[in-house]
């Protein structure tokens, strides 16, 4: 059975939307058609879709759902339930927390094992290397095994909190570029300067320095701009596909514009939380706004937008994070407060309303940051990414003027908290399809459904780095 869906519009140049009809078979789009190209037919089934913007379904290159092991803070159903209110067809789930952590074949199964029967859309994993997994005298088999299953790309910290998953130092991570680069899988990095961090912490510490800005004070804009530094010598070394994760700061971005303009095969993501906070917001909101790395300056969130606009940085991914709320996040202490935010839900309505609607970006350009450019790095660009004959049929139906407010309440993750609590944006997810079944609706009245989970499939790794 095909389905016809009509009465829409989709992206064209720049700002424009044309009108098409997307027809559908076997969780496929078998063709875009112009409106009113086919007459009512027996084996077609229509769909209306009451003249709504479609965009191709959202790619989330950076989540941390926690499952296996912290599911205290999210777990794969409530994580992936979240995505697709929020118009994230596809996840790419962070290698680093869950238990084990995936940094082998057998972690992997394990996980997947697990995650699978939740999942309410597609996802992908993220592969890593970790000091601890680099102690093992296998590790270079246990990374060419990961590659070899699909894994979409390769974690790496040079600054880590974390005991499971530890960083790494600059020899280290020369070696692990040297396998990726021969396994032609790209590596994610976590880029932040690690002596200078713990050298700033301890300071601040043994003069009772304990406010959320003096932990902003620990991690400078120096200290991401050592780290993508390095990132790039040793980008230049090897030769390997280096990816910098949540670029925060302003000259991070001019050093990987510089790097490309050189050739040299780098790239970075920015996050929401980036674009759209500064460390007064910090000051005034309290830890529910803490990360790592933290929000820096005003001047920082400019030049991370002009990078999102420019192409200099490539997409925008969320981070997704989610502390228990509200424990994690009222320790006693900014040190140990919990960092991370969630933000899968709401990053496609944030860069809607404040790219497109702002004129800060153009419609095609948010195409790119949420769909195109993930699937690319991720390397299934055959497969998703692109609303397209032959792609798979991940689409939003998206409310472009419809006016809401964010309330953290209404969230669908677990742990329900959000800096962007009481702001209003413009554009709301109404549907969303993967692989042409819809997996979430909300109606006009309202009330929301989702499709059970473990409809949500995992998709592997498909071609070498770009
Ligand atoms: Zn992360």
């Amino acid at each position: 059975m095909r389905t016809r869906f009509v009465n829409l519009r989709i992206p064209a140049a720049g700002n424009d939307a044309r009108a098409a009809e997307i027809l559908v078979e076997d969780g496929r789009i078998v063709a875009i058609e112009p409106t009113g190209s086919a007459l009512a037919s027996d084996d077609e089934e229509r769909t209306d879709l009451g003249g709504a913007l479609v965009l191709p379904g959202v790619i989330d290159g950076h989540v941390h759902f926690d499952d296996p092991g912290f599911t205290h803070r999210e777990d794969f159903e409530t994580g992936t339930r979240a995505a697709a209110a929020g118009g994230v067809s596809c996840v790419v789930d962070m290698p680093c927390t869950s238990l084990p952590p995936v940094t082998s074949a057998a972690n992997l199964h394990n996980k997947l094992e697990i995650i699978s029967p939740k999942a309410h859309v597609d996802f992908m994993t993220w592969g890593g290397v970790c000091d601890n997994s680099m102690a093992e005298p296998d590790w270079r088999e246990q990374l060419a095994e990961l590659a070899a299953e699909g894994v979409a790309s390769i974690k790496v910290y040079m600054l880590s909190g974390m005991d499971t998953f530890r960083d790494l130092g600059r020899d280290q991570l020369r070696e692990v570029l040297t396998e990726t680069e021969r396994l032609g899988v790209p590596v994610g990095v976590h880029a932040e300067d690690r002596e200078l961090v713990h050298e700033l912490t301890d300071w601040l510490q043994s003069h009772e320095q304990n406010g959320l800005l003096d932990y902003a004070a620990s991690r400078p804009m120096e200290a991401e701009l050592n780290a993508v530094s390095t990132m790039r010598d040793l980008c230049r070394e090897t030769g390997a596909r280096v990816h910098i994760v949540h670029v925060g700061t302003g000259p991070a971005v001019d050093v990987i514009a510089e790097a490309r303009g050189d050739g040299l095969p780098m790239s970075g993501e920015t996050c929401p939380h980036f674009l759209a906070f500064t460390a007064e917001d910090l000051n005034e909101k309290g830890a529910v706004l803490k990360t790592a790395p933290v929000v820096k300056s005003a001047t920082d969130r400019d030049r991370l937008w002009q990078g999102v606009v420019s192409g200099e940085l490539d997409y925008v991914a969320t981070d997704h994070a989610a502390g228990q709320w509200p424990e994690e996040k009222h320790t006693g202490s900014a040190w140990t407060d919990y960092g991370g935010v969630p933000g899968v839900e709401l990053m496609l309505p944030y860069l809607y309303s404040e790219g497109v609607k702002k004129d800060r970006i153009t419609l095609e350009r948010l195409v790119e940051i949420t769909a195109s450019a993930p699937a690319r790095f991720f390397g299934i660009e055959r497969r998703k990414g692109r609303l397209a004959r032959g792609f798979d049929a991940d689409f939003v139906v998206f409310d472009k003027d419809e006016s809401w407010t964010v309330r953290a309440a209404d969230l669908h993750n677990m742990n329900r908290y959000s800096p962007h609590e009481g702001e209003t944006f413009t554009g709301r997810v109404r549907s969303l399809y993967v692989r042409g079944e819809r997996v979430f609706h909300r109606d006009r009245h309202g009330r929301e459904s989702f499709a059970p989970p473990g409809t949500g499939e995992w998709v592997k790794r498909e071609s070498e780095v770009a």
